[in-house]
């Protein structure tokens, strides 16, 4: 085979992507992955689970030694503080510690990093126009380009005032006042750090309630608790006009009774969502199927091309929203090396996918919510624990929150798990595989939950899911 000849060659070094080039090299294959970014990861490791799962630890290490007195913790006069350097300094290391980790890993399993922007000339060919120019050939290519951040219409990001996530990582100080537009994963996790650190933040969200995605319960609770910790919440309201001046930004904004109110603020986030990156690709040039900009695909990700595959953010399988998650383009990049390697895969199941958001409280979910559980025409049965009576939650002053499941009357089936409150994106693990192995609430009152531990509180929501929980 010539030097620039491969067997797969992937475009994009995001999660999917590089997910994709190990399993395929770990299968034989020989692979080369297509990245213009100066480091590997992608979103992912560069602006997004990483970098601000890191800000939300400072968060929460703030948060500590704001209680201190309550832990019994003694720290000399003045109130705690944060500082800014040193928190994007080690935020920095650890982005780069894994971008450097996946380095390694194409090192290891015989993968040729290509650095520049690719386009795509032919359903076996590829061109890098720019950074290390030249012509590849591939038996199969699988598009893995991802997403960037999206604005809503008459809202012009300036990236100064008006910013998105990719800037919203890296704010040099705390903004006096910060207003976040949309209350989605991205929304909530900003809203949760900057209020931590010290700014006054407002939601604006255009549905008449916060993560809109998640069980209602879930979102009444996380109201409950941002109102508590001082984040104002304007649901049913859409901005309609937003300007950036020197020194802030002014906002109009019309809530669901018709009535405008007039906001302003430091910096404005836009958090409204993230839109395919196809530009320069030749998507549609090489015949590739869109739809409002996404790349189509089937089950499998295989595009309307032969021999070309795509995956992850840029995708899209249907009239179902495809997820945009780190772990979702993972198992498909999995999923893709594994049939392209000639073996047997099955689809994947988007009902089992876990959604993890690491605002305090945290919310972790898997399976069908109760609403949608009715709209299929279960007839559902419903069970929940607060954590407010658990031991482990009391000792880690942690008490919000709680562990509702939602199941099958006729055959106990659970459908889906929902939980807002401490460690709640881990706890979330089991009930992804209780869903995995169609596990019924009579299995999970019978698994032992160790005590005194957070878990407990699973073990109780099935318990309650059968008409009483034992500690409620
Ligand atoms: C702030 C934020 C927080 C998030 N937090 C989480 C979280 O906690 N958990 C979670 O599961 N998900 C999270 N996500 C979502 C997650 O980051 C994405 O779903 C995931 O990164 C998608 O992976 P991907 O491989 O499809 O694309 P991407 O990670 O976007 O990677 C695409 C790559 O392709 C490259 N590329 C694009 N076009 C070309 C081209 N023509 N030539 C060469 N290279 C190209 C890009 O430079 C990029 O590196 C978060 C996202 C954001 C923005």
């Amino acid at each position: 085979m010539p030097s620039n000849s491969y067997d797969v060659v992937v475009i994009g070094a995001g999660t999917g992507g590089y997910v994709a080039a190990i399993r395929a090299a770990q299968l034989g294959l020989t692979v080369a992955v297509v990245e213009k970014q100066k480091a590997l990861g992608g979103t992912c490791l560069i602006w997004g689970c990483i970098p601000t799962k890191a800000l939300l630890e400072h968060a929460h290490a703030l948060k500590v030694v704001q209680n201190a007195k309550e832990w019994g913790v003694v720290i000399p006069e003045g109130m705690p503080a944060i500082n800014m350097s040193q928190v994007h300094s080690r935020k920095d290391k650890i982005v780069s510690g894994l971008t450097k980790g996946v380095e390694f890993l194409f090192k290891k399993n015989k993968i040729t990093w290509i650095k520049g922007t690719a386009k795509l000339t032919g359903s076996g060919t590829i061109t890098i126009v720019d950074g290390e120019t030249q012509t590849v050939e591939a038996k199969e290519i699988i598009v893995a380009t991802g997403s960037s951040p999206r604005s809503v219409s008459g809202i012009e990001i300036d990236h100064k005032r008006i910013i998105t996530s990719d800037e919203a990582i890296h704010l040099p100080q705390v903004p006096k006042s910060l207003i976040v537009m949309g209350s989605g994963a991205v929304g909530v996790e900003f809203a949760s750090i900057y209020r931590r650190f010290g700014s006054e933040v407002t939601i604006v969200e255009l549905l008449p309630r916060l993560v809109p995605v998640e069980d209602e319960a879930v979102s009444a609770e996380l109201e409950k608790s941002f109102r508590k910790q001082g984040i104002k919440c304007l649901t049913g309201t859409k901005v309609t006009k937003a300007t950036a001046g020197a020194s802030g930004v002014e906002l109009e904004a019309q809530g669901s009774d018709g009535k405008t109110q007039k906001l302003s603020a430091e910096i404005l986030l836009v958090a409204t969502g993230r839109g395919p990156v196809t530009t320069g690709l030749n998507a549609e040039g090489v015949g590739l199927a869109l739809d409002r900009g996404y790349i189509k695909v089937d089950e499998f990700y295989r595009t309307s091309v032969p021999h070309i595959s795509a995956l992850g953010d840029v995708i899209t399988l249907g009239p179902r929203p495809h997820p945009q998650l780190a772990h979702v383009s993972s198992m498909e990049g999995i999923l893709v090396a594994e049939r392209l390697a000639g073996q047997e895969v099955r689809p994947l199941n988007y009902d089992h996918v876990p959604g993890c958001t690491y605002c305090d409280p945290e919310i972790g979910s898997v399976g069908l919510t109760e609403a949608e559980a009715k709209r299929r025409g279960y007839d559902v049965r419903i069970g929940s624990f607060p954590f407010g009576v658990l031991g482990r939650a009391k000792m880690a002053g942690e008490t919000e929150g709680f562990v509702k499941i939602v199941a099958d009357r006729k055959y106990d089936e659970v459908l889906g798990v929902h939980m807002i409150g401490p460690r709640s994106t881990e706890l979330v693990a089991e009930a992804v595989l209780a869903l995995r192995l169609e596990c019924t609430v009579e299995e999970l009152i019978k698994t032992i939950h160790a005590h005194p531990t957070f878990s407990e509180a699973v073990g109780e929501a099935a318990h309650a899911t059968h008409g009483a929980a034992i500690h409620a």
